[in-house]
């Protein structure tokens, strides 16, 4: 468990953050003219991707919907389409979701606390606390990965924890006993900045730290060490595609409405789903990637048509090479299609 002597130095910490993160703020495009909209955006654009990847995507979302009412009214298909290549599907359509609710209601009437923002799509505890404490002043204080690493190092908090969200637990009231009152949204940016900026996962930049006095951690020589999580452990799966191309076009699957991941997204067919058998000879491509705790080789087969059964199953549809631009894809089904293509 965290020590709580942090806690009683609680003012002099809350100072030494605020003063940094005011000399030291990245100019992101989210900060300035703030607007609740952005902040929504950009939280949901945050979450499990970094800012130098987000940054491209965020310019691109406000130019195409700028507001809760445009994006509300924009289809599903377009919004997956915009995000294509973001990864984590499922935030588009929260958003959509949460645009298309915001929209209708009336003005004067948002709720402005953390409590009331989770009742809207894809708003769990992080994303409400960052965004009333920005757009509302609320005083609820965020607490994530970056949050758990900083005071684990500061309070030497050599415990061990299954996961981020474990350790999360342990310190929620550390960090809500630490927030700025007064200015509760840039106390919970200048952590995270301070995670993202100086208290770094491996090597963290301890002499250019604004907290480094109160760093047991440091003081320790532990603070690399620290938290202590378990390791993920990970699964090896392999999955086997058919690349197919005929004169009406390739082969691709969309992922139905009523799939847990994806939905609305093509991809290139699996075999299985095909009752293909999978051919002895090398794939055509083999690419591995990682989603959450699976480690996925993909292997790409080149199929002739005459090997389908008479009629395709359900969701499978022919597109030209005209058409794949238009379509939705997630990134790495995208740049697989285009290497194909290509070869
Ligand atoms: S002193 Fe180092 S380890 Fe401690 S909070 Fe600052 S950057 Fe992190």
């Amino acid at each position: 468990m965290p020590s709580n002597s942090l806690a009683s130095q609680a003012k002099s910490f809350r100072s030494s953050l605020i003063d940094w993160y005011d000399a030291n703020a990245r100019d992101l495009p989210w900060r300035n003219a703030p607007s609740t909209y952005k902040t929504v955006v950009s939280e949901f654009m945050l979450q499990q991707t970094q800012v130098k990847t987000v940054l491209p995507y965020f310019a691109a979302w406000l130019e195409k919907y700028p507001d809760f009412k445009t994006l509300a009214d924009a289809s599903e298909e377009e919004i997956l389409k915009s995000w294509e290549g973001l990864g984590y599907y499922s935030r588009a359509r929260n958003l959509h979701k949460l645009a298309k609710e915001v929209s209708a209601i009336p003005a004067g009437e948002l709720p402005t606390d953390a409590k009331s923002w989770l009742r809207f799509p894809g708003v769990g505890p992080y994303a409400a606390a960052a965004i009333c404490s920005i757009s509302f002043s609320d005083p609820s204080a965020v607490v994530d990965g970056n949050v758990v690493r900083i005071l684990s190092r500061i309070t030497a908090d050599e415990s061990d924890y299954k996961n981020s969200t474990d350790a999360a637990k342990a310190y929620r009231e550390l960090v809500q006993t630490l927030l700025n009152p007064a200015h509760p949204g840039d106390h919970n940016q200048a952590m995270m900045e301070l995670g993202a900026t100086v208290c770094h996962k491996q090597s963290p930049t301890c002499l250019l730290c604004p907290v480094r006095v109160h760093c047991q951690g440091y003081t320790k020589g532990i603070a690399e060490t620290l938290p202590r999580l378990a390791k993920t452990k990970f699964e090896e799966v392999t999955v086997n595609r058919a690349w197919i191309q005929s004169p009406q076009g390739i082969l691709l699957h969309k992922i139905p409405a009523n799939a847990k991941r994806m939905k609305g997204l093509h991809e290139l067919p699996d075999l299985a789903a095909l009752s293909i058998p999978v051919p002895k000879t090398k794939p055509h491509l083999t690419r591995k990637r990682g989603i959450t705790k699976y480690r996925i080789t993909e292997r790409i087969h080149t199929i002739t048509p005459q090997a389908l059964p008479s009629s395709l199953p359900p969701d499978h549809i022919w597109a030209k090479p005209s058409e794949i631009p238009k379509l939705p894809f997630s990134g790495p089904h995208r740049r697989w299609i285009t290497e194909l293509l290509s070869t």
